[in-house]
């Protein structure tokens, strides 16, 4: 295997008292494999907690655990060990109480975004890969902890949301070689396919036929965005979890490169930006120059001003990004 897991063993193998945290507004990747690890390493006689600040959203609360997850406000026990799984900063795990516990807590992480931060940390990182949950699979492999079903449960979830169910350019042949390991543990395609796919809100059906329906491109179909207003939000008692997802309709047109989509957050007087690229059109980097992160195909930025502020400067620099890729060809 290509990766040294032996430091991250023996940090492991010496703790007790373990947290894993994930990052903020929690997707299947993040809470499969912070689920997935917990249940793996409570199987060698391991204490773990899993905190996330936010809750898990409906489509992903039939997670094994997942009804168990903390919120780092009730945490009170001092842990010897804190693993991050699919963060890219630690501001990726909240509002700052991660750092109550550095750097006296010793740090793992497992994580696959190419944009990060330096952290002082045993760090398991590959941003070649499809999702954390690879890096928690081959780990589980290195520390000799077998799956079950529940270990593969979380696992699968992680990688089908993390590839868009194995369609986009991350899968890769080991990425369907586990996948198939993770299947022969009997795992239900069916319930998975429902669960993951098939669940969603009315809210969140709603949302995405206004969305849709709103559409706005350049004439060229290039750069595809839609926006939610706080107003509209408001009127459609719009659940965070009702507008997840929404950012990959703008990727449905023909002739699309570059999707985005824009949530007002009145409350936090910010605009979350979704940004999605066709192969050739980073938008890890777009993100990025809005102080956001992400991978070169699916990113965000979180971005201070009103919808009617943020979106013409960020359309500006998505139209930048396409007039730079013109003059290559
Ligand atoms: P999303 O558009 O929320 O589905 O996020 C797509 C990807 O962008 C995720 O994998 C995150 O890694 C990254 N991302 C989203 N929002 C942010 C943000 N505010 N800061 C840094 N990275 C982000
Ligand atoms: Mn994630
Ligand atoms: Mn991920």
């Amino acid at each position: 295997m290509k990766y040294d897991f032996a430091p991250a063993c023996a940090l492991v193998q010496a703790s007790q008292n373990i947290l894993i945290a994930g990052h903020v507004s929690p997707d299947g990747d993040t809470l499969g494999s912070a689920l997935g690890l917990a249940l793996a390493l409570r199987s060698i006689g391991k204490q773990v907690t899993v905190a996330f600040q936010d809750e898990p959203p409906q489509h992903l609360r039939f997670l094994p655990g997942a009804d168990k997850i903390f919120r780092p406000d009730q945490l009170s026990q001092q842990p010897d060990l804190l693993i991050l799984v699919d963060c890219a900063t630690l501001e990726r795990t909240g509002d700052g109480w991660i750092e109550a516990y550095l750097p006296q807590v010793p740090l793992l992480i497992f994580d696959h975004h190419a944009l990060r931060d330096e952290i002082p940390a045993v760090s398991l990182i590959d941003p070649h890969l499809a999702a954390t949950a690879e890096l928690i699979y081959w780990f589980l492999q290195a520390i000799e902890v077998p799956l079950d079903l529940d270990i593969a449960r979380c696992l699968y979830t992680a990688i089908c949301t993390d590839t868009g169910g194995f369609r986009f350019t991350n899968t890769k042949v080991h990425t369907l070689q586990i996948a198939a390991e993770l299947l022969a543990q009997g795992i239900n395609l069916e319930e998975m396919r429902i669960q993951l796919f098939e669940s969603r809100s009315m809210g969140h059906i709603k949302l995405l036929g206004l969305c849709l329906s709103n559409l706005q491109k350049t004439v060229d179909n290039k750069l595809v965005w839609c926006g939610l207003d706080a107003a509209t939000k408001k009127l459609h008692n719009a659940l965070p979890e009702d507008i997840d997802g929404i950012a990959a309709a703008t990727m449905q047109l023909e002739g699309v490169k570059i999707g985005m989509f824009f949530d007002e957050r009145a409350e936090q007087g910010v605009v979350k930006v979704s940004m999605r690229g066709r192969d050739g059109y980073n938008v890890g980097k777009l993100a990025a120059e809005f102080g956001g992160g992400g991978h070169y195909a699916a990113s965000g930025c979180t971005i201070p001003g009103t919808l009617a502020e943020v979106q013409p400067k960020v359309l500006a620099a998505g139209k930048r990004l396409l007039a730079e890729m013109e003059a290559r060809i």
